[in-house]
């Protein structure tokens, strides 16, 4: 069976299906490979469970609901990609190392105000995850917003390819994945390949001014640009109170209920992405006011006169520091930081973990905990730091008298689950 023949099916389906635990009835089922599983296994298992029919790449025994492909992966994409040109949705595509999602959810927010939207359902900016989001797009769909992830070169290029993105915005360039990119210079060129895909005339780029890297772009054939100054072709202030993010544009005054200068700017991408897409002003105030956090995102919360910063859903070098450099800034005492280990830096692990303790020692920041054994590793020695190799000692060791009162902020990389500490707190 070929894509177009493939495509006949999917429109009459409802849907794709790739877990067996949740299929849905008279969809088309995937059996993808995971380092773990071969869902060609389960392919009988879903066409029992509802799927209309199942596309499998192993040879398995005769069923005229089956799907035999080359790969199914691949057909999976090349499906998408059809999808994509088949119904010539536009696609506003962002990528970038830090608050892709975030910045994707106050997009979504903003742009469903005047139209009917699809975008990324959570962090399913991958390989899978961004055909999966096209194929969810249908005849409704007014615009597609699509989070775009990458740990390596190329991978944007890949995705930009199956998802043929009209417009583009990258929210930062920072220390993610520096191990799979080989460096920052390596981020840069990587996330840029979006930068690529934008270039013909009809297609449109969004720029952060304040940003320099995004700056030297200004020569690009089309762009929307924003940031503090009267060059952009919006202004827009950051703002904060009380530590809630916020922006001020055309004379109104936003504040949202994220924390962290770094949401300000993604809020300024959201504003200024709903002014070019001409949803009304006062819809766009709302959508960024009423937006709220999810996932232990940056999100504060207030328990026994304490405040809490739970940002444990990941980190890495520059939101780390985004998020030290916010918290000193709180106008809260003491100020307490509970941080768990980086991942994914690869050799740069050592000298990272090192830098980011060298940094918050000049910082106002009053007692750190390091939870980890890259951090249990670095040198520092100060009455202000105290630290753990592990979660488990850290919980072992607990004392609530040092967290009873103050500002607390939890960050660590995904695999230290830092949500932990809050029951503790
Ligand atoms: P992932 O790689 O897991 O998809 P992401 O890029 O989607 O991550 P978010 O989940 O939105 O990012 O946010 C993760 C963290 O990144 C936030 O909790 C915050 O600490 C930091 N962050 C968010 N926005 C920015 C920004 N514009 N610049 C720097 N850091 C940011
Ligand atoms: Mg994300």
């Amino acid at each position: 069976m070929n894509i177009p023949q493939l495509h006949e099916l999917f429109l009459k389906s409802s849907g794709i299906s790739t877990d067996t635990r949740k299929i849905k009835d008279d969809s088309i089922f995937f059996a993808l490979k995971g380092e773990n599983f071969n869902a060609n296994e389960f392919a009988a298992e879903a066409l029992q469970k509802g799927a209309a029919y199942a596309v499998i790449d192993e040879h398995l025994e005769e069923n005229n609901r089956f799907i035999k492909v080359e790969d199914s992966l691949k057909a999976l994409q090349e499906l998408a990609a059809f999808h994509r040109k088949y119904l010539k949705v536009p696609v506003l595509a962002l990528t970038g190392s830090n608050g892709k999602t975030t910045t994707k959810e106050l997009f979504n927010a903003v742009l469903s105000k005047k139209y009917r939207t699809v975008a990324t359902p959570g962090n399913l900016n991958n390989h899978i995850g961004v055909p999966l989001t096209l194929l969810s797009m249908n005849r409704e769909t007014e615009l597609g917003i699509v989070e775009m992830g990458a740990n390596h070169q190329k991978e944007i290029s890949f995705l930009c390819n199956i998802a043929l993105p009209d417009f583009g915005y990258i929210t930062n360039f920072g220390k993610a994945h520096l191990e799979g990119f080989g460096g920052v210079e390596g981020v840069i060129k990587g996330k840029k390949e979006l930068y690529q895909h934008l270039k013909s005339s009809d297609k449109m780029l969004f720029l952060n001014l304040d940003d320099p890297l995004q700056k030297e772009e200004q020569n690009y054939k089309k762009t929307f640009t924003f940031g503090n100054t009267t060059e952009a072709d919006l202004k827009i202030e950051l703002t904060s109170r009380d530590s809630f993010a916020g922006i001020k544009a055309e004379n109104q005054e936003i504040t949202g209920n994220l924390t962290g200068a770094y949401n300000s700017t993604n809020m300024a991408a959201a504003y200024a992405v709903g002014t070019y897409f001409k949803v009304p002003t006062e819809e766009i105030k709302k959508a960024l006011e009423d937006y709220l956090p999810q996932n232990n995102r940056s999100q504060i919360i207030l328990k026994d006169n304490r405040k809490i910063i739970m940002d444990a859903y990941n980190a890495n070098p520059s939101s780390m520091a985004a998020a030290l450099d916010n918290l000193s800034r709180m106008d809260m005492s003491p100020k307490i930081a509970i941080l768990g280990d980086m991942f994914e830096l690869g050799a740069m692990a050592a000298a990272e973990h090192e830098e980011l303790t060298e940094n918050y020692q000049k910082s106002h920041v009053d007692k750190v905990f390091l939870i980890g054994s890259n951090f249990a590793a670095t040198s520092v020695k100060s009455k202000k730091v105290r630290k753990f190799a592990t979660f488990e000692e850290f919980r072992a060791w607990y004392q609530p008298s040092e967290f009873n009162r103050g500002v607390i902020l939890i960050k660590g990389s995904r695999g230290m689950a830092l949500e932990r500490v809050l029951e503790l707190l």
